[in-house]
Parts: structure tokens; C-alpha cells; sequence
């Protein structure tokens, strides 16, 4: 896929503020006004809300586009809403809408992402697509394709975090790593980091926000309101213009590459070295599974089954122990070693199977 750029702003962070819904014509305008002064890339509202139980506040509808456009008159400030189905397509192409963001609720969905793909064939508008609620990096893939194959090339996407069963600091999990791997995959595709739906909660913005910024985010989605209390949706959340123009203040935007010559020579000298333990480590991997395969012999000459929990849990302790001494977390050795412990044994089951896989093929 070939992207092109949704915002052409060069300097980072693009800013994407607003309320969590459109609420009253004067809640939105405040709201501009206030953003205006902070000078923002993009003002968002929702318009039609994607609740998790009804009977909650579901968006004002179409109406509510109005008051977008009024936001586009007086304050020259583009504006972008959630679409998630064929109306909302062309209501808010009707108005003028300049950008389409797809929440997380519908890039869950294959068939209402199609739907709203199919409503964009021959339009020419950016899209920014959420992450999916659950934690699948194919789905939210997915859901780009579906956006780009309807002739949409400019496309963002949004961070919003994973959605998780019980207590957590977070109300949607950050999972850095999966927004990594799509810019990884897609380095030309701008990443925003919507850090009001991974918070939750005002006092956590700051620390997400500088987070993305650190991690080379392009930029930042932010749930502002002129009354946060008062909200009709994501109060919790919510922060005034004011607020969130200290916030942007006191982000620290570090350079994402430099051209000093001593930067880097000491950068690559570093990375050399990182370069260097990899390469071992990869040796070192491929020598325990042929020790697992050696064991693995044996044990088939003598008739034992491959898992002994006894010895795996063994190691686990032990390691975690050692892990410790090196600073390194119980989560992170659990998580290699069960995977080395995976490889191990798909490499067992291979030798002693080995005979029966021939006399099946023959
Ligand atoms: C929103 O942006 O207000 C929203 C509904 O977000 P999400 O789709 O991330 O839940
Ligand atoms: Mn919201």
C-alpha cells in the first residue's frame, strides 16, 4: 500500500482536540474557540456514539454536523468526525466534513468496515482508522486494506488501546508493540496516538502523550471540554482547552533523527554492539535446540515422553532468579523461556517422530 501523508504539517506533534461527542451547539463552538487558541491540526466531535449499553447518550446525529460547519466558518479549523455506517458517510460528506475517523468498535467488524468502504469508492477524503477493541494487529491491518481498495490513500491511524478484562491502571491497554509492528510494516503511515481512550483518566494524559512522542508518534488525539464534569460521554476523561494547551506545552518533542556526525557515529557504534549480542543470541538458540534434538534422541531410545514439568518448572525458577541478579523483569524471562521452551519441544517431537513421518510419506 502507498500511503499518502494525512496531515502535511512537518513538525510533530499533529494535534487532533475536541469533544468526546458534539453536545450543544455552544459546547462545540466553546470548545473550538478554546482549541483555536491553541492552535490544533483538527477538531473532533462524535457526532452518532458507539455506546456500550443503550439507553446511554448516542451522539445528537445529524444535526450536529451544523455545528461543525460552524466551527469551520468561524474558526477556519478542519474538522473530523466518526463514520461507521453508509448515512454517516454521506451526511457528513454532505457537510463538508474534512476528515473520517472509523472508531474502534467498527474496525472490530469486517462487514461495517466493507460498509463504509463501499460508501467511500470515488470519494476523496483522508481516513484515520482506530485500532480494533481486542488486540489483533491483522484486524486493524485489515480494516486499512478495506479503506485503501475503496481508491483511499490518504489514511492515518489512530492508537487507542486494547480493551481488557478486570483492573488496570489503564481503561484500554497501551500494547506499544503492536503499533510498532504496524509502523514497522507501514512506515509511511502516520500513527496517532489517541491518549484519552488508553487513559481513561486526566492525571495519566501527560505520561502517554510524552510516551507516543518518544516512540515517534506523529501525533495526538485529545478528548477536550469546556465543563469535563459535565460531559454527556467519557467525562472521566475529559480535559478543558486550557489544560490541554499546558500539556502540549510541557511535552518534550525530541528529534526523530539527526544529522550531527558525532550523534552518529556513537549511535551506530552503540547499535553495532546491539547488532553483535542478537547475532549471538541467535547462535546460542539454534545450539540449545540441537541439544534439545540430542535429548530428544535419547529419550526415544528409551521410551520417556518429551515434557517433564518437574525439570520445566525447574527451569523456569531458576532462571527467573538469575533474571532478577540481571535486572531483568519475571514477566520478560517467563516470556522467552516459554517460548525457547516451545521451540524445544517442536524440535523433539520432530526427532522422535521421525521414523513415523517416513513411513507415513511412503
Ligand atoms: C471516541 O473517539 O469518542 C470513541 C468512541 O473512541 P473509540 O472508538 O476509540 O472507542
Ligand atoms: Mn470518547
Amino acid at each position: 500500500m502507498q500511503f499518502l501523508p494525512v496531515f502535511e504539517k512537518k513538525e510533530r506533534p499533529i494535534l487532533i482536540a475536541g469533544p468526546c461527542s458534539a453536545e450543544t451547539e455552544e459546547q462545540v463552538l466553546e470548545t473550538a474557540r478554546g482549541l483555536k487558541e491553541v492552535g490544533i491540526d483538527l477538531f473532533r466531535a462524535g457526532i452518532w456514539k458507539p455506546r456500550t449499553r443503550p439507553g446511554a447518550f448516542e451522539g445528537v446525529g445529524a444535526p450536529g454536523l451544523k455545528w461543525l460547519q460552524k466551527v469551520k466558518q468561524e474558526t477556519g479549523m478542519s474538522v473530523t468526525t466518526e463514520v461507521a455506517n453508509t448515512q454517516h458517510v454521506f451526511d457528513a460528506m454532505k457537510h463538508g466534513i474534512d476528515v473520517f475517523w472509523i472508531g474502534a468498535r467498527t474496525t472490530v467488524n469486517p462487514f461495517s468496515v466493507q460498509e463504509v468502504a463501499d460508501a467511500l469508492q470515488g470519494l476523496d477524503v483522508p481516513v484515520l482508522i482506530k485500532n480494533p477493541v481486542n488486540a489483533d494487529l491483522k484486524l486493524w491491518i485489515g480494516a486499512i486494506e478495506r479503506i485503501y481498495k475503496a481508491g483511499i490513500t490518504r489514511i492515518g491511524a489512530i492508537h487507542r488501546g486494547f480493551s481488557s478484562h478486570g483492573e488496570t491502571k489503564y481503561r484500554n491497554l497501551p500494547l506499544w508493540q503492536l503499533p510498532i509492528e504496524l509502523k514497522r510494516q507501514f512506515p509511511k503511515l502516520q500513527i496517532i496516538c489517541d491518549n484519552s481512550h488508553i487513559c481513561g483518566r486526566r492525571d495519566l494524559l501527560q505520561g502517554v502523550a510524552q510516551r507516543a512522542l518518544d516512540l515517534n508518534y506523529d501525533g495526538l488525539m485529545t478528548e477536550v471540554h469546556p465543563t469535563p464534569d459535565n460531559a454527556w460521554s467519557d467525562a472521566a476523561q475529559q480535559i478543558t482547552p486550557h489544560r490541554f494547551g499546558v500539556m502540549i506545552k510541557e511535552l518534550v518533542v525530541r528529534e526523530q533523527t539527526s544529522g550531527n556526525a558525532a550523534f552518529l557515529k556513537t549511535i551506530d557504534f552503540l547499535r553495532h554492539q546491539i547488532d553483535e549480542i542478537d547475532l549471538h543470541l541467535i547462535d546460542l538458540f539454534g545450539k540449545r535446540m540441537k541439544m534439545a534434538e540430542q535429548i530428544g534422541e535419547y529419550k526415544k531410545k528409551n521410551n520417556i515422553a518429551i515434557l517433564q514439568p518437574s525439570r520445566w518448572n525447574e527451569i523456569l525458577e531458576h532462571s527467573v532468579k538469575l533474571g532478577k541478579e540481571k535486572d531483568l523483569s519475571k514477566r520478560f524471562v517467563e516470556i522467552v523461556l516459554r517460548a525457547v521452551h516451545e521451540e524445544s519441544i517442536s524440535h523433539q517431537v520432530k526427532v522422535m517422530n521421525e521414523n513415523r513421518v517416513l513411513m507415513e510419506e511412503e
